[in-house]
């Protein structure tokens, strides 16, 4: 293994101690996130397990004499809470709301993983559970792209990263002596944001870029992107055509530093045209059926691309039936609405209730009650007030008064709500 691949290792490996204590605080971790959806409470421990709150009750109290054979059965009676004494002491100290205890589920109790809206687990999300994590990298996710080649990616990523050699750094690390001047320009100290940016060379590169797309171009990747408009294939092939100068950019210094080629603008200019036109296989999004994107298209030799065609589609707004209560919703917290909703429409003694929302993928999460795990005993629990409840998808457009809702209430400070009884002013 090479040295650097060791530091990269580093990055992602946990510690681990002589005594074994990595593995057990790998287990630990994985304990703390496994949570109990009670149903008759014979396979949890009521101490030990976490069933009430995302902490155990011997975790609250710090006290890990407690009765390791007390089941969460023992203090319910087919469903209903009936809490021995000695117990409820000890929930009590520890916290627990008595009155608002989690309803059980019918069934055995179900194991879930926290980390997982589906409640299943995957390595995935134990992985980013135990790793490091370090801070994100303004613009990594525009050269992680599926558009980008993953070889132009890389080279990219160094450049971002600040990981090339250039003199002033090898000056600093190595404290020796190096030629101070650029080796393509000779005028300028050699920094990487000379050598990608500044440097004649490069600007003249730049120039010319700039020039052919009519954009402005920054030393700053992600207000370069910003700065492109226009159709979804022109903005991504001018992220392409920026990656592609700077990894040839640094492939002309080099080939100057290490072979004491003369950098030959020509050569470097077909390069580049020739390199853009092959990574752009990779591209996908639609052109505009506009002059300005099939000149660029032309001059790369890109392929052209389909034209988004927009179909109008008719939507409606229908009335709820005469004996139910229609919920429209829409905006961040659809599911939590949902629930508000439903929980508040009992109040008026209804008993069949319509759910109208924008998100396909809410609706089909209730239809088929496939739930995140932290709502599905409060849903079961809801849903049980209602003889029928009816989903409906439908378009923003026809669903206004909660889109109106919704934009009202992003504005709204953190945990913060308001209730309407009759029609809003607005
Ligand atoms: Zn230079």
């Amino acid at each position: 293994m090479t040295a650097s691949a060791q530091f990269q290792w580093s990055k992602v490996q946990i510690q681990v101690d002589p005594q074994g204590q990595g593995v057990r605080s790998v287990y630990q971790i994985v304990e703390k996130n496994i949570k109990v959806l009670l149903g008759d409470g014979r396979n949890t421990s009521l101490y030990y397990d976490i069933w009430c709150t995302d902490v155990s009750i011997a975790e609250i109290l710090n006290d890990q004499t407690l009765d390791t054979a007390v089941r969460v059965s023992d203090v319910m009676i087919e469903g209903i809470w009936v809490i021995p004494d000695a117990h409820l002491q000890r929930m009590i100290d520890a916290g627990l709301e008595i009155d608002n205890l989690p309803r059980p589920l019918r069934g055995e109790d179900l194991w879930v993983w926290m980390p997982e809206f589906s409640g299943e687990f995957s390595v995935r999300s134990a992985v980013s559970l135990i790793r490091k994590k370090y801070p994100n990298m303004d613009g990594a996710s525009l050269i992680w792209r599926k558009e980008i080649h993953p070889v132009l990616a890389a080279h990219n990523w160094k450049f971002m990263c600040g990981a090339c050699a250039t003199s002033d750094l090898i000056k600093g690390r190595f404290k020796i002596q190096l030629a101070k001047k650029c080796c393509l320009c000779d005028t300028d100290e050699e920094t990487l944001d000379h050598v990608l940016f500044n440097c004649s060379f490069a600007a003249r590169a730049r120039n010319w870029i700039s020039g052919v797309f009519g954009i402005n171009a920054n030393s700053n990747l992600i207000i370069s992107y910003k700065a492109a408009k226009g159709s979804p294939m022109v903005r991504d092939l001018w992220l392409l055509a920026k990656l592609v100068l700077k990894s040839e950019l640094w492939a002309v210094r080099n080939k100057r530093f290490f072979e004491q080629k003369k950098p030959n603008w020509s050569i470097f200019y077909k390069r580049v045209l020739k390199i853009i036109q092959d990574y752009s296989v990779r591209l996908h999004g639609h052109m505009n059926n506009s002059d300005e994107d099939v000149v660029i298209l032309d001059y790369f030799r890109v392929r052209h691309r389909s034209i988004k065609q927009l179909h109008p589609i008719e939507c409606f707004w229908q009335p709820p039936n005469e004996d139910e209560i229609l919920l429209c919703c829409d905006g961040a917290q659809e599911l939590y609405g949902v629930i508000i909703g439903l929980e508040w429409a009992t109040r008026w003694g209804i008993r069949k209730a319509c759910i109208r929302s924008d998100s396909y993928s809410v609706v089909e999460a209730l239809r088929n009650s496939n739930l995140p795990w932290f709502a599905r005993q409060i849903w079961l629990a809801i849903v049980g007030n209602y003889e029928a409840v009816r989903f409906v998808h439908t378009y923003r457009e026809a669903n206004f008064v909660a889109d109106n809702m919704a934009k009202k209430g992003c504005l709204l400070d953190n945990g913060v709500g308001i209730h309407y009884e009759g029609r809003p002013i607005f």
